[in-house]
């Protein structure tokens, strides 16, 4: 058995952050890069549109020949030719001209105005107007929706529908991004077995495999489920060294304790170097950080509260700096509905539900699964305080 060398939660995420992990970036399909972060700014390489364009269906003319026009003495344009979305006319407009144009076709030479069909009558091969179009009617010039050059989108942005069809219009096939790390997960314990496996006495399902799993996820990284190891050397071991071969950072739950069976911590020093084993908060004091081949490694508490409170403590904010998402944490401020005690000397993480703009914290344990179930996150309680009084201002982080 191990005694924890315990550290402050602080010199854990200093040692998280010498870690040597940059994020990278790599090019992927615009079709893929939604929810992506954007590693780079984006500078539109065209103009939009590209051409002066009609905005109506109507006829496009030199806006100076109508400048007379009025009910008593209509003006007429001889229509020359027609000018549909796609074509590329290649002639000039001469003074008295006009063409039939639609909706998105560039305008041909010398055109400056487009005036609507509805607002004028067609004779054969004239077209008669009763009231004067101005320069600019019934046109969308060239660049003037995005011009050539412009930033279009900063580094750190998430893409959204809105920003991938920024980029489509554009003309953007591939889009630079943050690359996704890659998770190992895996699940320690004799006692676990997975959904769909038959429940023999003395199991339970694994929660924390999943709960993982699908919070890196959400984070936006990607995770490979290594499977559950059971509590012998052999089997952990080997998982460890499939997670370290196969992704950048690898993640365990369980075992992480300095009891018989809990062989995580010896098993990362054999393979490498354990960093800190203990962290000076509650729950989830027995934490392992290690690092193997370069690559950190997490040994999480058991406990799926305790996990998943270490998880976003300390794996979640690694991932968002992988991801180009540090900006965007979720804390919010609420009103705590009840009195909570809390030991002195022990820097507390419990578990809260939101409602509203209150906070109603969660006391059924670190060792029930409905405790983060149950919660959207936690609020600290230092280690100089005891008691928290109903009413007072707490902030939440959100689990994940
Ligand atoms: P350990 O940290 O391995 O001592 O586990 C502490 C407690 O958490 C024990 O009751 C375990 O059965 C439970 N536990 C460990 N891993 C998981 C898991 N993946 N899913 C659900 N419960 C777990
Ligand atoms: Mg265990």
């Amino acid at each position: 058995m191990a005694f924890l060398k315990v550290v402050a939660l602080e010199k854990a995420l200093e040692v998280i952050d010498s870690f040597p992990l940059k994020p990278a970036v790599e090019d992927v399909p615009l079709e893929e890069s939604l929810g992506r972060v954007l590693a780079g700014n984006v500078l539109s390489p065209v103009d939009v549109p590209p051409f002066d364009r009609a905005t109506v269906d109507g006829y496009a003319l030199r806006a100076e020949d109508t400048f007379m026009a009025s009910e008593s003495e209509p003006v007429k344009l001889k229509v020359i030719d027609e000018v549909n979305a796609g074509d590329t006319p290649d002639f000039e407009l001469n003074p008295g001209e006009s063409v039939y144009i639609s909706t998105g076709a560039p305008l041909p030479k010398g055109a400056d105005a487009v005036i609507q069909f509805e607002d004028v009558e067609r004779e054969g091969n004239e077209v008669i107007l009763s009231k004067p179009a101005y320069p600019g009617l019934g046109v969308m010039k060239a660049g003037t929706d995005i011009p050539k050059g412009e930033l279009l989108l900063r580094g750190g942005t998430r893409l959204g529908f809105k920003e991938t069809a920024l980029l489509s219009a554009v003309g953007f096939s591939e889009v630079p991004v943050f690359r996704k790390p890659r998770v190992a997960v895996i699940s320690t314990g004799s006692e676990l077995v997975l959904p769909g496996e038959e429940l023999k006495p003395g199991r339970i399902y694994d929660i924390n495999g999943r709960a993982i799993t699908d919070a890196i996820r959400e984070i936006g990284g990607e995770a490979l489920f290594l499977g559950i190891a059971r509590d012998d050397r052999e089997s952990l071991k080997a998982l460890i060294e499939r997670g370290v071969e196969c992704c950048d950072i690898v993640v365990l739950s369980g075992g992480a304790s300095g009891g018989i069976r809990d062989l995580t911590s010896s098993i990362i020093k054999e393979l490498g170097e354990v960093k800190v084993h203990g962290i000076a908060i509650q729950p989830g004091k027995p934490t392992i950080i290690g690092l193997i081949n370069g690559k950190p490694v997490f040994g999480l508490p058991g406990y799926p509260t305790s996990c998943l409170t270490n998880f976003t403590l300390l794996v979640a904010p690694l991932l968002r700096r992988l991801l180009g998402r540090e900006s965007e944490t979720r804390n919010v401020r609420k009103k705590l509905t009840h009195k909570v005690f809390s030991v002195k000397g022990r820097r507390q993480f419990l578990p809260v539900r939101i409602e509203g703009a209150k906070a109603v914290p969660i006391l059924k344990g670190s060792g029930a699964v409905t405790s983060f179930i149950d919660a959207d996150g936690f609020i600290e309680i230092p280690e100089n305080v005891e008691i928290l009084e109903a009413g007072e201002e707490v902030e939440v982080t959100f689990f994940g």
